[in-house]
């Protein structure tokens, strides 16, 4: 999206997407939460996840490890996409038109490749770099209301902050207030009364929140066996990265794959353990923070 008018490299383009994570991912992390293992992400079956993301792609190179993972083990993940994507390109021949449409497609694949299916995808439609500017009670109403539809076990979204306020890009911004607000209007039934009086949708609390490009992490999760998917998922997303940001060309996938895998296994890569380092104590991880009823 908006992101491409001061970005030129592949590389420049990821590093921005997870610019917000201000710990390195090679270094332990700090503040984890202990967890019992049987309510870790890792062994959840059955249920159902929502995952907000302001674009088609912040969910895959934020989370996509994590979203395979849920999907292998048979929960419901829903992803909601707040903006349709329409500004990203500098390719001069583009259309706002064309790009929302090359945009779906690059999601749904992305989708297909970490075992979502295309129909558990829900497009808000909202125009690129314009969610600030959207009429805030009615965009609270729709997220709400797909929370009282959906009734998710956790949902998924960047970090708003805690105590604090985090900074994102436009977009990122409002989907991370946004998200949590809506959560707060589901709880009740006088926020929007209508979505029980038209159509039976009782209040709903969230139970558990995850947020991705968070500053203070306390979550991890071994995406190791999901990485190539991770990043198969990313490369689908071929019109952001070079060449086909400069000219939409998709014909050399492999170059792409080929860029993000080198940025994204230096980015998420971890060692554990003591001693010196081999391939058997090194794993990819994605981190999230972990916030229980928000
Ligand atoms: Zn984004």
């Amino acid at each position: 999206m908006v992101r491409a008018a001061h970005i030129a490299t592949l590389f420049a383009l990821i590093a921005c997407a997870q610019a917000a994570v201000a710990q390195p991912y090679g270094m332990p992390l700090k503040n984890e939460v202990e967890i019992a293992d049987v309510d870790r992400i890792e062994n959840w079956t059955g249920k159902t996840i929502m995952i907000f993301t302001p674009h088609p792609d912040d969910d895959t190179f934020s989370m996509g490890g994590t979203m395979a993972r849920l999907a292998e083990k048979g929960n419901k993940v829903i992803i909601v996409i707040y903006t349709n994507d329409n500004k990203g390109s500098k390719d001069l021949t583009m259309t706002r038109e064309r790009l929302a449409q090359i945009r779906r497609a690059e999601e749904e694949e992305a989708c297909k490749i970490l075992g979502i299916p295309k129909e558990n995808i829900t497009w808000l439609g909202y125009e690129d770099g314009d969610l600030e500017y959207a009429d805030p009670q009615r965009l609270r109403g729709e997220v709400c209301r797909l929370i009282k539809i959906h009734r998710p076990d956790a949902i998924f979204s960047p970090d708003p902050g805690d105590t604090w306020e985090q900074w994102h890009k436009t977009d990122h911004r409002m989907a991370a207030f946004m998200t949590k607000d809506s959560f707060i209007a589901a709880e009740w039934h006088l926020y929007y009364p209508q979505h029980l009086l038209d159509e039976g949708l009782k209040p709903f609390s969230v139970p558990l929140a995850f947020y991705y490009y968070s500053a203070e992490p306390n979550y991890e999760i071994d995406i190791t066996s999901k990485f190539e998917a991770k990043i198969k998922a990313s490369a689908a997303h071929v019109s952001q990265f070079e060449p086909s940001l400069s000219k939409y060309s998709p014909e050399n996938p492999k170059a792409v794959y080929d860029g993000i895998y080198k940025n994204f296994a230096a980015k998420s890569l971890k060692t554990t353990g003591k001693g010196k380092s081999t391939a058997k104590n090194k794993v990819y991880v994605e981190r999230f923070r972990r916030e229980v009823a928000p």
